[in-house]
């Protein structure tokens, strides 16, 4: 997004009146750090659930100790499976080592007018608003069923929420609408960029340092290769195409790691680089992977008339595809409304990605919005205001008015 908009509400926000924020607090208690269960959190939500009289589907990961969470408000009708508006977000957080926090990051703290707490921004407070919402949601009857999507491992590559959407369609769900709370400044997202990893391994040819031409060296040979991937990106930067729409309206190559060699005195035979390319609508990943590709094969001749067994490798790690939804669609409409954003600015298009990407990709129409920035995500001492989080539960409130027959 270009700029943030200003939170309409800018009268101060007591603790007090937010009404989820002991929820928020108990969900950010659980350390649901990516790496560790999330079993807690999910088992604690699933009886909270099922203390209304929700019936709660759980898909766990292949060792049974991670899980996603699907409920569904039935619709007044009787309804359940189609037409339905999916609340959806991740339970794992990001781990705390090693970062300086002031506060014990595992509970959630007001300070001032903000809530510090690992997760309160990326993205527990819009999980645990919605959760807050469910007495009320039943009480009014619904127009239309409502499905809460709560997946894990989100933070390690969107991973958990795979096999939601593949139970929700052998289900028979068909949900018309889906909300992904990531934060965004509660503004209207209708778009991401997608995104490839590769790693790419250089295998040269072990030497003493002193004997240059008789070694094939890894570290160099990859040097090359990534200052390749840096004169390619300057190129997008600097010539497009560009969406202004987005935060970084180009397409960017990044690298993120790179590791070879043993010691001074060796010629290093291996070096990976892991990097990736974050890709708008109007640029092919392939395209871009196959031109590093062919700048890597340009270096082959001189590498292999030393050793014959030297060569570049790629690996594609991970893909997460881009998303787009369009603006006049009945979810981002719905949404414009109840987060009070007006559809002519405040459409935003982000660089990261979310899980919107695989619901769209599944056909469900989906927008994220969601309280906090992601500026603050990751980071020691994460904060939300209070005031995006009583933006965030007026947007439920209003969601509430248009999807409740009451
Ligand atoms: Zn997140």
């Amino acid at each position: 997004m270009n700029a943030p908009l200003p939170t309409p509400t800018l009268q101060a926000v007591a603790a007090a009146d937010l009404a989820a924020l002991p929820l928020i607090e108990k969900w950010v208690s659980f350390a649901s750090v990516s790496r560790d269960s999330n079993l807690p959190i999910i088992e604690w939500t699933q009886a909270l659930l099922e203390s209304y009289g929700l019936a709660c589907s759980l898909t766990y990961d292949d060792s049974g100790k991670k899980a996603n969470l699907w409920a569904t408000l039935p619709a007044a009708d009787g309804e359940t499976k189609v037409g339905g508006l999916v609340l959806s977000g991740h339970t794992d957080v990001v781990p705390v080592d090693g970062q300086p926090w002031n506060t014990d990051p595992f509970a959630a703290q007001v300070l001032g007018d903000k809530l510090y707490g690992r997760g309160v921004t990326d993205m527990k407070s819009f999980g645990a608003t919605a959760l807050m919402m469910v007495p009320e949601l039943l009480k009014r009857k619904l127009k239309r069923p409502v499905h809460l999507a709560f997946s894990y491992d989100e933070e390690v590559g969107c991973i958990g929420v795979r096999r939601l959407i593949a139970d929700m369609l052998a289900q028979g769900y068909q949900p018309a609408g889906c909300i992904v709370g990531e934060p965004t400044g509660m503004q209207v997202v209708i778009a991401h960029k997608g995104k490839h990893a590769y790693k790419t391994s250089v295998r040269g040819f072990e030497a003493h340092s002193s004997l240059t031409p008789q070694g094939v060296n890894a570290v160099e040979i990859a040097c090359e290769f990534v200052a390749n991937l840096k004169t390619m990106h300057r190129q997008l930067a600097d010539q497009g195409p560009f969406d202004p729409v987005y935060d970084v309206p180009h397409t960017t190559i990044h690298t993120g790691v790179i590791a070879g060699g043993t010691a001074l005195n060796i010629i290093p035979r291996d070096c990976d680089i892991t990097w990736e390319i974050r890709h708008h609508h109007m640029n092919s990943p392939d395209d871009l992977f196959a031109q590093a590709k062919a700048f890597g094969e340009s270096l082959l001749p001189a590498m292999q008339a030393v050793a014959a067994d030297t060569g570049i490798s790629h690996k594609l790690n991970s893909v997460l595809p881009g998303f787009a939804t369009d603006a006049g669609s009945e979810i981002a409409q719905l949404c414009f409304r109840c987060a009070d954003v007006d559809p002519a600015s405040g459409a935003g298009k982000v660089s990261f990605g979310t899980e919107a990407a695989l619901f769209h990709q599944a056909g469900v129409p989906t927008i994220v919005c969601g309280p906090g920035h992601i500026a603050q995500a990751h980071q020691p001492n994460e904060w939300v205001t209070l005031a995006q989080l009583a933006w965030c539960e007026r947007f439920m409130r209003r969601l509430a008015d248009e999807i409740c027959i009451a």
